[in-house]
């Protein structure tokens, strides 16, 4: 068997990606596609954590918009995304990977809360983790949580997983000249103010030295490649 490139990773994917074709919520064989990516890297014997956005059932700024206080609406996009982890745990342990969720705020019914020594544990025996209810802050993103996870569980790289197979001169959807980088420096993304992560994310990845590598979530057999070490999306680092 070929060897990793990495003894853990954090991958962070976005509420939407769990939408796929749908217009809001959970896509339930999107996230199937998903959980069978999540297996294929899981089999190779990399500890895996998680961190999933909320964006397809609420986002903090969507509460802004109707006025709504900031602070409340922010505990409702961390609370959506509380739905979408136990939605991929359910997905997960069907396929028979033992997957664990942590909370960053307590709900002890539904899942554990978050406790960094007792995830490293879980990693160690194989478990996937998956990080709930972003930093437990508001004012924050999932983006942050997936990179201070990341950070406390000894990630070697923060796996983004996207709808786009990596990071453009500007957005290729609506502009077919963009051009995609192999490599990008985190100043340069921040300067350049390119959308891969929230500038807080960057600059923590930045801090602790933790590359990013930005990928096509729903280009089969793509994170394997990464975990491999395969050159696939871009690498955001130095
Ligand atoms: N959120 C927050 N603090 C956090 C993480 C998330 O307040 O530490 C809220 C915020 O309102 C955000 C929502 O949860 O809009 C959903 O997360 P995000 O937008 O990052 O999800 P994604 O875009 O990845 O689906």
């Amino acid at each position: 068997m070929t060897k990793p490139a990495y003894e853990t990773i954090l991958l962070k994917l976005s509420g939407e990606a769990l939408m796929g074709q749908s217009e809001y919520g959970i896509n339930f064989e999107t996230a199937s596609f998903i959980v069978n990516e999540v297996k294929s890297v899981v089999d190779l014997g990399v500890r895996v954590g998680i961190v999933v956005g909320g964006g397809n059932i609420f986002r903090g700024m969507q509460g802004t918009a109707e006025k709504m206080d900031r602070v409340s609406a922010d505990y409702m996009g961390m609370l959506a995304t509380v739905i979408n982890s136990l939605a991929l745990q359910d997905g997960l342990e069907k396929v028979g990977i033992p997957t664990r969720v942590q909370t960053s705020i307590e709900m002890r019914q539904i899942a554990e809360p978050f406790i960094r020594r007792r995830a490293m544990r879980h990693l160690e025996k194989n478990r996937v983790v998956i990080f709930a209810a972003g930093t437990g802050n508001p004012y924050f993103t999932t983006d942050t949580a997936a990179t201070l996870r990341g950070t406390e569980i000894n990630a070697e790289v923060i796996l983004k997983a996207t709808k786009v197979d990596g990071v453009y001169t500007s957005d290729p959807v609506v502009n077919k000249d963009a051009v995609k980088f192999d490599n990008i420096t985190y100043l340069d993304v921040i300067n350049r103010g390119l959308k891969v992560m929230d500038s807080t994310a960057i600059s923590m990845c930045m801090d602790n030295k933790i590359p990013i590598i930005v990928f096509d979530i729903f280009g089969e057999g793509n994170m394997k490649k990464v975990v491999l070490g395969e050159k696939v999306g871009t690498i955001v680092e130095g």
